[in-house]
């Protein structure tokens, strides 16, 4: 049943809009009816205009006959004389209401507890913290069993200490009721709860019902407002059954890179036009090259340009690129003429994070997830010195915050400039090359057999994984050739993933990363070793190029873990729904279980 009022009071009519070529309305009665799920699918509707709108497109419609509060009440009324057994009530403002959600939400009444449960509904995980505390946005908390326990739109629960390893979940306004369950409430009057939440499920349990909640991952466009509709029509145009994750990615890229042997000493000429007046250009190098008179001198800093040493000895934190922040802002009157980043992933991620929090407020765990940065950075160039993360194109800069291992991932996070010099990788010691390069490796195996593969991405994908079989595995190869092509590789693969996304062993890498702080080249290596399960002929692969270049991996890493420690790694892990989808499809979490994951991890 889908209850359809016409005067919605925030987007009036809105059920009658436009949505690539029909009314939002006869979408949501046909993508409902297209599911296959129900006997019967039919629109409840106070309005003639929508009645006659569905009767016209072949559908089902009935006429409500009185005033009602919400579209519960209205359905329930519909439903009186009917012969049936569950009543599910499908919001008519989400026109891309999907299967597998729905499917969800019904299969609960084939479990075990089935006998318990007067109605069921969905909910969805939720991560940002501006979503959790949003109060448009209705959280739910649930028992062991997934009975709600209560729904409000204040973050429930209230993390105490910001690190509380705690679920949030959504509440997705789709619920399946036994006939009886919706019968009995048919007018009964609202609590103070309810009233004070204004969350009509709330009402259920205040009368004491059992509302069983499904996880659903997938995520759906409601129209609340027109700037929602205009999004819907733009996702309509490409496919009907699209998913947020999927939408089309307009990303910069990087807009000047110069490569060659030898090309690192152009960057005083690349960096002459840049320089603004009395601004210092600021130098972040890996302290590696510490003692490294050549290079340095090669950079030739001048006037009151600064040298910044920083260790990649532990992956970026947020505090760490607060702290350098602060300290050039404290030393300087003008902002930078720009910041220039030499050295691995580590070094330019932090680069990139440092060059936009120069120009935005607060600290840089405030935009660590998706286009949160609204001020452009100032002007960054990336000089790699170990070839393999892609840091060099990316889109992100990985961080780990208080809270959190996530990328701040925004345009302005992309370099303006990168130098791609071969001859600065010469000194990587080997086992390091390896773990880098394996990253590179790993990233085309992943983004080659997700789910969100393209072409675009897959022609960069391809040619990426062919340059590390090449690097990796044949031995026609001199050294200055093989650095040329594997910081190719790793450009490539970079511009892979930022148009799909990585999968399995980078999901679960993070979360040996989060509890055991291994970092992320090697890490990928230790899982990937373990998941020919998911990718037989990469992890075949890259066995024999272990052997090839007698890599000995760590094992038995997760063997002395508490339980307690087991259990957030596999929450961390899990928590990276995008690669999950992207590695196993919609269905990921009845593959990646909490038990499997827990077998894999011992494994490793
Ligand atoms: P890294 O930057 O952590 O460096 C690894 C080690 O190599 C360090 O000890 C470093 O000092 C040393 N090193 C670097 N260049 C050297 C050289 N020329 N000679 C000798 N030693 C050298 O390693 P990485 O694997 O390049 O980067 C890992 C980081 O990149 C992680 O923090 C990860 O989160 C991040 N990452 C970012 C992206 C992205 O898109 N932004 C993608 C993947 C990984
Ligand atoms: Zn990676």
């Amino acid at each position: 049943m889908i209850p359809a009022r016409y005067g919605a009071t925030r987007f009036p009519g809105k059920l009658m809009q436009d949505l690539g070529g029909k009314p939002v309305i006869v979408r949501t009665y046909e993508a409902t009816k297209d599911t296959k799920l129900f006997d019967e699918v039919y629109v409840v509707t106070d309005s003639e205009l929508i009645y006659k709108e569905i009767e016209l497109s072949g559908g089902k419609a009935i006429m409500s006959i009185k005033e009602h509060d919400c579209g519960t009440d209205r359905i329930a009324e519909a439903v009186v004389d009917m012969d049936v057994d569950i009543v599910v009530n499908v919001q008519g403002d989400e026109p891309f209401t999907s299967k597998s959600g729905l499917k969800q939400v019904l299969s609960v009444f084939d479990g075990p507890d089935a006998d318990k449960i007067d109605l069921a509904s969905l909910m969805t995980e939720i991560y940002d913290w501006k979503e959790i505390s949003d109060p448009n946005s209705v959280k739910v908390i649930v028992d062991k069993d997934n009975f709600a326990l209560y729904f409000s739109r204040s973050p429930i629960p209230y993390p105490r200490d910001k690190n509380a390893a705690v679920q949030y979940y959504k509440h997705k306004g789709i619920y399946a009721f036994r006939k009886k369950a919706l019968l009995d409430f048919y007018k009964l009057p609202m609590r103070p709860m309810e009233a004070a939440e204004k969350i009509e499920c709330i009402r259920y349990l205040e009368y004491g019902k059992n509302i069983k909640m499904a996880i659903s991952n997938t995520q759906s466009i409601e129209i609340d407002t027109p700037e929602d509709l205009i999004r819907a029509n733009k996702v309509l145009k490409d496919d009907k059954n699209i998913t947020i994750n999927n939408m089309y990615r307009n990303f910069p890229m990087v807009p000047k890179v110069v490569f060659g042997r030898g090309s690192f000493d152009q960057l005083p000429s690349i960096l002459a036009p840049q320089r603004k007046d009395k601004a210092p250009f600021i130098y972040l190098v890996d302290d590696v090259f510490k003692d490294d008179e050549v290079i340095i001198d090669r950079m030739n800093l001048r006037f009151n340009d600064k040298l910044i040493f920083v260790s990649a000895e532990e992956e970026p934190k947020t505090e760490q690129v607060d702290t350098i922040v602060k300290s050039i802002k404290g030393e300087f009157t003008y902002s930078p003429s720009g910041i220039i980043g030499v050295g691995g992933g580590s070094v330019l991620d932090l680069s990139k994070a440092v060059s936009i929090m120069l120009t935005n407020k607060g600290s840089s765990s405030d935009y660590q997830g998706w286009d949160l940065v609204s001020t452009k950075s100032v002007y960054h160039v990336g000089i790699p010195t170990i070839s393999g993360t892609g840091a060099e194109v990316s889109r992100t800069t990985v961080l780990t915050g208080p809270d959190k291992k996530l990328g701040i991932n925004s345009d302005f996070t992309t370099f303006d400039q990168v130098v791609l010099d071969p001859d600065l990788t010469a000194s990587v010691p080997k086992e390091q090359w390896f773990y880098t390069g394996m990253d590179c490796f790993i990233h085309c195996v992943e983004s080659l057999n997700g789910t969100f593969l393209n072409e675009f991405s897959k022609s960069y994908g391809e040619k990426a994984y062919d340059l590390c079989k090449e690097i990796f595995l044949s031995d026609n190869l001199s050294e200055v050739e093989s650095r040329g092509k594997l910081m190719m590789a790793s450009w490539h693969g970079g511009m892979s993933i930022a148009y799909s996304q990585v999968g399995v062993a980078h999901a679960m890498s993070y979360g040996l990363s989060y509890v055991l702080g291994i970092k992320h080249g090697i890490g990928n290596c230790i899982v990937f070793d373990h998941i020919e399960e998911y990718y037989p002929e990469g992890v075949g692969l890259f066995k024999k190029m272990k052997d090839y270049h007698n890599i000995e991996l760590p094992q038995g890493i997760c063997n002395n873990l508490t339980e307690y420690q087991m259990d957030t790694m596999i929450d961390i892990a899990l928590s990276l729904v995008p690669l999950w989808e992207n590695a196993l499809g919609d269905d990921w979490k009845s593959i990646m279980t909490r038990d499997k994951l827990r077998e894999l991890y011992l494994k490793m």
